[in-house]
């Protein structure tokens, strides 16, 4: 998320043990370039296929477009390729076995009727684990779940070549994990700081060579800035960037996508490029950056300081964005602890799916990043609450004017969840005006484009890659049916049940059984509890507040 926060192009002078304890949540992914702790996943077949001939039967179509739904339709795939997309009857009749593509000899059938088929789900931000969560199978395993096929690693926080290596394997399928784009952080590796817009251009030509498939930035000064973007692109390259508050006062998002930046993180940059009465943010006087209350406490009032929805410095900036044909990727899920604290800790999927580790991670503290509530209440929730609603204005016309807008969810931080946080940013994307239509296609095609990868991805199209989702409930009407946990339902014997979550993710014509996949994260916390004798715990609950306060 925001792992590296300040003097990125610096770390590798970053010798001292105090300076690297200090700063150790700050540079955890620095760190983790020299010494690489999250355990890779494991090289075994888990899902059946590919096939010569698949045949799923049966379903309605939500291609990813934007169009509507159609079924029933059977859909016909070669190998890992979408060959014939065969719309087959109507709703409510009995399909004419005539009329339906059929199976060749060594070809498999997978019946899905009744059944909701989407492409497979694209997470722009998807870090692979972390100290937080060290085990790539626990974190691969939730995102294929929720079907997500394809994720790009914005910062390669395992180092690049952990990354690479990762990415050629599920590439080849060789482990159970959705496509991976890497994205190294800017500076990773470099010997020396980048000070200089030559510095800049040598580092982003080497992370060419080395393979990596783009640059997450997290801020630098101007004219370093400036270079790394320029090159990057002439090279063909995508990027990315969390705006840290540390530099937003001389670059912000304006400046990035004027000079090649194909995407933004999250939102800081923008209030700022927005600003019309001042020229930074209205700081509290004893703001210090290292007080992760201070931070995301003033982020909350930040978008009320912009320039007001619809009025002509917002009209102008989101114009230029569009003609730049920028894409913004919003993660909102990631800070909804912010509004809504309560939500966020108590969501039912961490008894049986939260890690030990995360668990430990998301508590408040001076010194974990994103544990920030050091005494936050009613205030600072109404506060992101206005914050929410003034971002969600920007992002809903953002895309009502032709923008591209993402889904990435950033998990391992403030209690999101892999794979969950995914189903809970569609809700938010819903929450800010899309169209389920329109989330869906966020979700997929937007995702797609962004990563440049259309031609192959985003859409359920002849000629395209067989990546898809397939769940029993219509997922417009309710796209919480898609979470693991499913969506609550009264039957009409008036009993209470659950109902949906993912029942296949195909990825490369390759068919996963969502459930089995969560039952072995299930499995994998369960044991991480039983060998650490692990329980959650509430924060605060039973300690007590003499003495200390
Ligand atoms: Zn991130």
């Amino acid at each position: 998320m925001f792992k590296i926060l300040r003097f990125p192009f610096q770390f590798t002078a970053m010798k001292n043990i105090f300076l690297l304890f200090f700063l150790s949540i700050t540079f955890s992914t620095l760190a983790q370039t020299e010494a690489t702790t999250v355990k890779k996943a494991p090289e075994v077949k888990e899902g059946i296929g590919p096939f010569a001939q698949l045949i799923i039967r049966g379903v309605t179509l939500i291609d990813g477009t934007g169009a509507p739904p159609v079924g029933p339709v059977d859909i016909v795939v070669r190998q890992n390729r979408i060959i014939r997309i065969e719309t087959v009857g109507y709703p409510g009749v009995a399909i004419k076995p005539e009329r339906r593509p059929r199976l060749e000899e060594g070809g498999k059938e997978l019946d899905c009727s009744g059944m909701y088929l989407m492409p497979g789900f694209i997470d722009m931000h998807g870090h692979i684990g972390g100290s937080q969560a060290p085990i790539a199978e626990y974190v691969f395993k939730l995102w294929m779940a929720h079907g997500i096929t394809t994720i790009r690693e914005p910062s390669a926080g395992n180092g690049l070549d952990w990354t690479l290596e990762e990415r050629d394997k599920s590439a080849k399928n060789l482990i159970t994990a959705p496509r991976i784009k890497a994205y190294t952080v800017f500076g990773m590796g470099s010997k020396e700081p980048i000070a200089t817009p030559e510095q800049a251009r040598q580092w982003v030509n080497e992370n060419f060579r080395k393979g990596a498939d783009g640059i997450k930035f997290f801020g630098a000064p101007p004219a370093v800035m400036d270079a790394a973007l320029r090159e990057n692109k002439r090279l063909g390259l995508r990027s990315a960037c969390h705006h840290t508050q540390v530099y937003v006062a001389r670059w912000n998002v304006l400046n990035s996508a004027k000079a090649g930046l194909t995407s933004m993180e999250h939102w800081y940059g923008l209030p700022e490029a927005l600003f019309t009465n001042k020229t930074v943010q209205d700081y509290r006087l004893d703001y210090n950056y290292q007080n992760e209350q201070h931070r995301f406490g003033d982020a909350g009032k930040l978008w009320k300081q912009a320039a007001p929805p619809f009025s002509e410095k917002w009209n102008a900036v989101m114009d230029t964005l569009l003609k730049l044909d920028f894409t913004i990727d919003p993660t909102f899920n990631i800070y909804e602890a912010s509004r809504d604290l309560h939500r966020a800790r108590r969501a039912e999927w961490h008894e049986e799916y939260t890690l030990p580790s995360l668990w430990e991670f998301y508590q408040p503290s001076k010194v974990s990043h994103g544990s920030y509530w050091h005494s936050w209440g009613t205030e600072e929730e109404v506060m992101w609450k206005e914050n929410y609603r003034l971002w969600m204005t920007f992002i809903n016309e953002y895309k009502n004017r032709g923008g591209r807008v993402t889904t990435g969810t950033d998990s391992g931080f403030i209690f999101q969840l892999y794979g969950f946080a995914f189903i809970r940013e569609l809700e938010l994307l819903r929450e800010a005006g899309f169209h389920p239509l329109e989330v869906i296609r966020s979700a997929t095609l937007f995702g797609a484009q962004a990563l440049g990868m259309e031609k192959d991805l985003g859409s359920v199209e002849a000629g395209k890659l067989a990546d898809f989702v397939i769940v029993e409930e219509n997922p417009l009407q309710n796209l919480q049916v898609l979470y693991g946990t499913g969506a609550i339902h009264l039957t009409d014997d008036n009993r209470v049940v659950r109902v949906g979550g993912v029942k296949y993710t195909i990825k490369d014509g390759i068919i996963y059984d969502a459930k089995k996949l969560l039952a072995d994260v299930k499995t994998m916390v369960a044991a991480e509890k039983a060998r650490t004798g692990f329980v959650i715990k509430q924060p605060g609950v039973g300690e007590s507040v003499i003495g200390n306060r």
